[in-house]
């Protein structure tokens, strides 16, 4: 008889979006005439790069010959990648990593739901809240979440995340072991500046705590002050790890790849407190586990660092950020409070007094037929909130503005 892992029966189901898409299809339905506009899903919409579309028929090309093909790739990535990585993503901002630091993957939601493999059931795992809910499901399958109830996680520490405090979380006050951190933020679109992140280094270096910092829109940062990466703080190779993509930063979210980075300097304790390095631990994990990223999209990936590919990508991340701009002045012309929308592809709207997240997706999705997504569906601070994203097609953009500004409230 096999037996399950009993935690899955403690996940609610993955409510939001399917909710989303039953009151969407039953708004079609009702009105089969309606022309719907999404801007819910964090989806990319323009296509791959000239040059990432090149790299991919090459080394196609390459595949088909026998001198040429390639089997298995190397569990943690192919060097090409790693060093185009060091270079320009790392050493261009001051921070040198060895090529053994960083391990190509295929994403960042792979690697922030498997990361917990190496890491003790006991460790009290904080999150900030409203939160990108990979990180907190994959602890309740481990079982480090305890219950849910009244849509909070028994064992999971919360930090809010409101206008109030500026959309930065305050230190934890109870102990903690983990803390994980999204930079530029996804779902409010807000970031930390340097100082700010450098109280969480600071904190986590008297603490003992591990940060899990998750970079996915780091590519969308347009300000001085918002630091790309964590390690560009002083002291953040001793308790950070950094996830990074290419689906966001290129649009590889249908051809998936991503890479952590795990510093050598970067240790753990067993229950005798003594030391072990997370470096060492998480390349046993992935070799066992997964079996490398495929060559041709590593390939793809290796082509954004090109100086044609890099003005390629940042056309189109300018693009998206044009639709933000877009969405936040015509939102903040009407009167609404918006945050967001500067170093990240989303817009963080306060719904009208009295709505509630749900209310205000039903009034948008009835009288405009704009699809959105209802704040709380990202935790209990995303109440009062709706999220909007820049990853559509601009004439859908500039045509859901022109509908939002009708709306009568
Ligand atoms: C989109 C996104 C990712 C990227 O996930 P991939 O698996 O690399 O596509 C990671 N973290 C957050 C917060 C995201 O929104």
């Amino acid at each position: 008889m096999a037996f399950i892992n009993e935690n899955f029966l403690k996940l609610p189901g993955s409510y939001l979006f399917s909710e989303i898409a039953k009151r969407v299809n039953s708004y079609k339905q009702q009105n089969p005439d309606s022309e719907v506009i999404s801007l819910g899903i964090g989806d990319v919409t323009r296509p791959l790069a000239p040059v990432v579309i090149e790299a991919l028929h090459q080394a196609v090309d390459e595949m088909s010959r026998e001198e040429t093909m390639r089997g298995y790739a190397p569990e943690t990535g192919y060097s090409f990648l790693i060093e185009a990585i060091r270079k320009n993503d790392y050493a261009s901002r001051g921070v040198d990593l060895d090529s053994d630091e960083i391990f190509i993957s295929d994403g960042a939601k792979s690697d922030t739901g498997n990361i917990g493999d190496m890491l003790g059931i006991r460790n009290v795992v904080a999150v900030t809240d409203p939160v990108y809910p990979v990180y907190i499901d994959s602890n309740a399958m481990a079982g480090r979440a305890g219950c849910f109830r009244d849509g909070l996680w028994s064992d999971i520490i919360y930090l809010p995340c409101t206008p109030q405090n500026n959309f930065t979380p305050e230190l934890p006050d109870k102990k903690v072991d983990i803390v994980y951190l999204c930079y530029p933020n996804n779902p409010t679109g807000t970031t930390l500046t340097k100082d700010q992140l450098k109280g969480w280094i600071d904190y986590a270096l008297k603490n003992k705590v591990l940060l899990m910092f998750d970079a996915a829109y780091e590519a969308f940062i347009s300000e001085e002050d918002v630091p790309h990466s964590i390690y560009e703080i002083e002291g953040a190779k001793q308790v950070a790890i950094e996830f990074r993509s290419f689906s966001k930063t290129a649009g590889f979210t249908g051809l998936r790849c991503g890479y952590t980075v795990v510093p050598k300097d970067l240790l753990a304790f067993d229950s005798y407190g003594k030391k072990y390095s997370l470096n060492h631990l998480w390349r046993r994990r992935q070799t066992t586990k997964f079996n490398g990223t495929a060559y041709i999209v590593q390939k793809a990936a290796a082509a954004i660092y090109s100086s044609e590919g890099k003005k390629q990508i940042k056309e189109t991340i300018d693009y998206y950020m044009d639709n933000a701009r877009i969405i936040k002045q015509n939102l903040e012309a009407i009167g609404m409070t918006v945050y967001g929308g500067i170093n990240a592809p989303y817009i963080w709207a306060e719904t009208p007094a009295g709505f509630s997240s749900w209310d205000f997706f039903d009034v948008l999705l009835d009288q405009t037929q704009i699809v959105t997504t209802p704040g709380v569906g990202f935790g209990k601070s995303g109440e009062g909130f709706i999220r909007l994203t820049a990853f559509g097609k601009r004439e859908n953009t500039l045509e859901a503005v022109e509908r939002i500004k009708s709306l009568k409230i």
